[in-house]
C-alpha cells in the first residue's frame, strides 16, 4: 500500500524548540518511521516546503492513503492543491487526518463545514481515549476499555462536523472536556478518519497505542477504491426498454 505522509512541519516560534527536540526528522520522520516498521507500507513523506507544497500531482499520483497533519499554515496551501486531494478522495484516495488538520480548508471542504471549529487549550492535561467501536478495524490491538495519553493540548466539543459514520474513539480531558476524537466518514470512494492526539510539543507519535491506531488506520483508509474509474458524466445511459 502506497502512503503519503505530509506535514506543515512550520511551527509557531515559541513551538518550534520543543517539537525538533521531540521528532527530529518532523512529525512526518516519526509517523513514517513507524509505518515502516509495521510493514505492508510503501512510505513516502513530505512537508510544506518542498517542492509543489509536498503534495504536487507528481508526488500523489499512486498514492493510496495520505496521511495530512496541518496547524496554523493551512490557508498558504494552494487551493489548487485542495481542489486535487479533494478529488483524490472522491476517486477512492483515504485520507488520515491528524490533530489540528481539523482546521484545514480540507478537512472544512470534505466535511462542508467552516474552519477552526473546535473548542481547544495549551494545559498540558491528560488524556483519556475511550475505546467507542472495538469492534471496528481501527481499534483493534488497543487493549482494554481506554489509554490514556499523558499530556496533550486539550481538545473539546462542540466539535463541529457531520456526525461520523462510526466513532471509534471518544477523549476525555482531565479539565473535563469531551470530544468526538476518532471518527470515520466516507466521502465518494474514499474513507476518512480523524484522530485529535498529536499536538507537536508532546511526544505523542511516540507513543506505541497512538502509533497502532495510526497504522491501523491507515490500512482501513486504504481500502476504499474497490470500484473502477468512473465511466464519465457526460455519456448517455441507453434508454430504458419499451413497454412489455
Ligand atoms: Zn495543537
Amino acid at each position: 500500500m502506497q502512503v503519503h505522509v505530509w506535514a506543515e512541519d512550520r511551527p509557531l516560534p515559541e513551538a518550534e524548540a520543543a517539537m525538533r527536540r521531540l521528532y527530529p526528522n518532523g512529525i512526518q520522520g516519526q509517523i513514517a518511521s513507524f509505518l515502516r516498521a509495521e510493514g505492508g507500507f510503501e512510505v513516502t513523506a513530505a512537508t510544506m516546503q518542498d517542492p509543489g507544497q509536498g503534495l504536487s500531482p507528481a508526488v500523489m499520483d499512486g498514492v493510496e492513503v495520505l496521511v495530512f497533519w496541518s496547524h496554523k499554515h493551512w490557508r498558504e496551501l494552494d487551493p489548487q492543491r485542495v481542489d486535487e486531494l479533494q478529488n483524490r478522495v472522491l476517486d477512492g484516495m483515504g485520507l488520515v487526518l491528524l490533530h489540528s488538520a481539523h482546521a484545514s480548508l480540507l478537512f472544512a471542504r470534505l466535511m462542508g463545514t467552516r474552519t477552526q471549529c473546535l473548542r481547544w487549550r495549551e494545559a498540558d492535561e491528560r488524556q483519556r481515549v475511550w475505546i467507542t467501536a472495538p469492534a471496528h478495524p481501527i481499534a483493534q490491538g488497543l487493549k482494554g476499555e481506554y489509554f490514556e495519553i499523558p499530556a496533550d493540548e486539550t481538545y473539546g466539543e462542540y466539535f463541529e462536523i457531520p456526525q461520523p459514520e462510526t466513532q471509534v474513539f471518544l477523549t476525555q480531558a482531565a479539565g473535563g472536556e469531551v470530544l468526538r476524537s476518532g471518527c470515520c466518514w466516507t466521502r465518494g470512494r474514499g474513507r476518512i478518519f480523524y484522530f485529535s492526539a498529536g499536538h507537536e510539543t508532546y511526544p505523542v507519535y511516540h507513543q506505541p497505542e497512538v502509533q497502532r491506531v495510526i497504522c491501523n488506520a491507515v490500512r482501513w483508509a486504504g481500502q476504499g477504491a474497490p470500484l473502477p474509474a468512473w465511466p464519465g458524466w457526460a455519456r448517455q445511459a441507453p434508454p430504458l426498454a419499451g413497454p412489455g
